[in-house]
């Protein structure tokens, strides 16, 4: 990072402070509701516009769904090049009257912008924008290869991503992928997240006769579905935590030295979390510190279980159906195929009679912390910044992720601009106008920093 080349850029940036202001606020104003199909289109028209006239050679890519939105600036094989993600659709903004200003309606009170959207995640790919842009206007030029894709259906499940990557895998590739998506830690510390948790979802169906049945006249006789699964659900985790499933847990990979380092420099007030939730225990196995179970274990969860007569006072009622909805999250480097064969096999093995229904999976997606171009983010976060950077080897929750790691086979990187308060999916979503602001100065600092990378 070379201080001279970024501190006219940080000031260009800050002098340009209520100009990028109003044009976030005309960019939110403008609905893009992918679940409800509301105003993808005209929001796609508008980005390419914004990413032509940065200079950026810009194209649609369709999809059976919503289009995502490609623009290149810089082609130059001697430089590094970046893919910068992001998505223009948003939530619906329901329930309205939970709004103190209308959602389509952008608003700045206390120094937060409200708006649908403009946290996750206009906002944060605005900032990107206009990151580029002020590059442009004060040196000129960008000193690495940029690459841009927006997403339109990312609230609801990006389910074209993956085709979409392996499609245009050549004309996606890149040095790295970064993501501004996401609230930052509630310190305010800027973050780097490596890779996220991975998911598996399925059903275990059991039924044992037509129909349920008198408690008293087929009890003995008739076998009861619930009991079927609960005999099976107890095979597959023990009382002390562990997953039991065979062969489950072949694949995981323990974290890295370097990863422990971080995970044990992560803050926690474990006690405020206790008490926030109302928990008086943590799950087993007891000894597992905090960020391990959520970075270096798969879980087993039971979503649901329903069978039988669960209503007012009693009924001697012999089910004879049953329904258990679990979700395996998966770590690196599961993979949902293997999973659900191993669900299926465990169950063949100890209920035959019990039928696996597969549903969604997403697999899991880790960038090595030792990758020598997260030293840029690690340095373009901290001089944008200031104070301690926070990275987070993974977190619990699941982004498709694996597209860029897996299919395209780029490190990837979330580095979230938005303030950790800012109600994403909820009324009242907001961006403070700090964290807009500083999400400019890292998108800077990232495309300044590249250019120096490797030269
Ligand atoms: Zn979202």
């Amino acid at each position: 990072m070379n201080d001279s080349t970024l501190a006219p850029v940080f000031a260009h940036i800050e002098d340009n402070r209520e100009r990028f202001i109003a044009r976030l606020m005309d960019y939110v104003r403008h609905p893009s509701i992918s679940a409800q199909n509301i105003g993808i289109r005209p929001v796609a028209a508008l980005l390419k516009g914004h990413l032509h006239s940065l200079g950026m050679t810009v194209e649609t890519i369709e999809t059976p769904g919503h289009p995502m939105v490609f623009g290149q600036l810089g082609d130059d094989p001697a430089r590094p090049t970046i893919l910068l993600y992001g998505h223009y659709d948003v939530q619906p903004p329901e329930p309205l009257e939970a709004w103190i200003s209308p959602p389509f309606e952008p608003t700045i009170r206390d120094g937060r912008i409200y708006a649908r959207g403009v946290a996750d995640n206009k906002g944060q790919h605005f900032a990107q924008l206009l990151a580029i842009e002020s590059l442009l206007a004060v040196h000129g030029g960008i000193p690495c290869n940029v690459k841009i894709l927006l997403e339109g259906e990312e609230e609801v499940g990006s389910p074209n991503i993956a085709a979409v990557v392996r499609q245009h895998a050549d004309k996606l590739r890149a040095d790295l992928v970064v993501t501004a998506d996401g609230p930052m830690h509630p310190s305010g510390q800027g973050t780097i997240l490596y890779g996220v948790r991975g998911v598996a979802s399925f059903e275990l169906r059991a039924r044992t006769a037509k129909r349920d049945a008198h408690s008293g006249n087929f009890g003995g006789v008739m076998p009861n579905a619930v009991w079927q699964l609960v005999h099976l659900l107890a095979t597959m985790k023990a009382p002390d935590g562990q997953i039991t499933i065979d062969g489950l847990t072949d694949d995981v990979l323990p974290l890295s030295a370097m990863e422990r380092a971080a995970m044990a420099r992560l803050p926690l007030d474990l006690t405020a979390v206790m008490e926030e939730m109302g928990m008086t225990a943590l799950d087993a196995p007891a000894e597992r510190g905090y960020f391990e179970r959520l970075m270096a274990h798969p879980t087993l969860t039971i979503n649901g279980f329903h069978g039988g007569y669960g209503g007012a006072g009693s009924k001697t009622v012999l089910p004879a159906e049953a329904v258990v909805k679990c979700d395996i999250r998966l770590v690196e480097a599961m993979e949902p195929d293997a999973v659900f064969a191993a669900v299926e096999a465990h169950v063949a093995r100890h209920a035959p009679d019990v039928q696996v229904v597969r549903q969604g999976a997403m697999a899991p997606s880790k960038t090595p912390m030792e990758t020598p171009v997260a030293a840029v983010l690690r340095s373009a976060v901290a001089v944008s910044r200031g104070g301690q950077v926070l990275e987070i080897p993974s977190m619990g929750g699941s982004l498709p992720d694996y597209v860029f790691t897996k299919i395209l086979g780029v490190p990837a990187f979330v580095v979230p601009y938005g303030n950790a308060d800012e109600a994403n999916h909820a009324p009242n979503e907001n961006l403070t106008i700090d964290c807009f602001m500083g999400g400019i100065r890292t998108g800077a600092a990232i495309l300044s920093g590249l250019g120096a990378w490797r030269s």
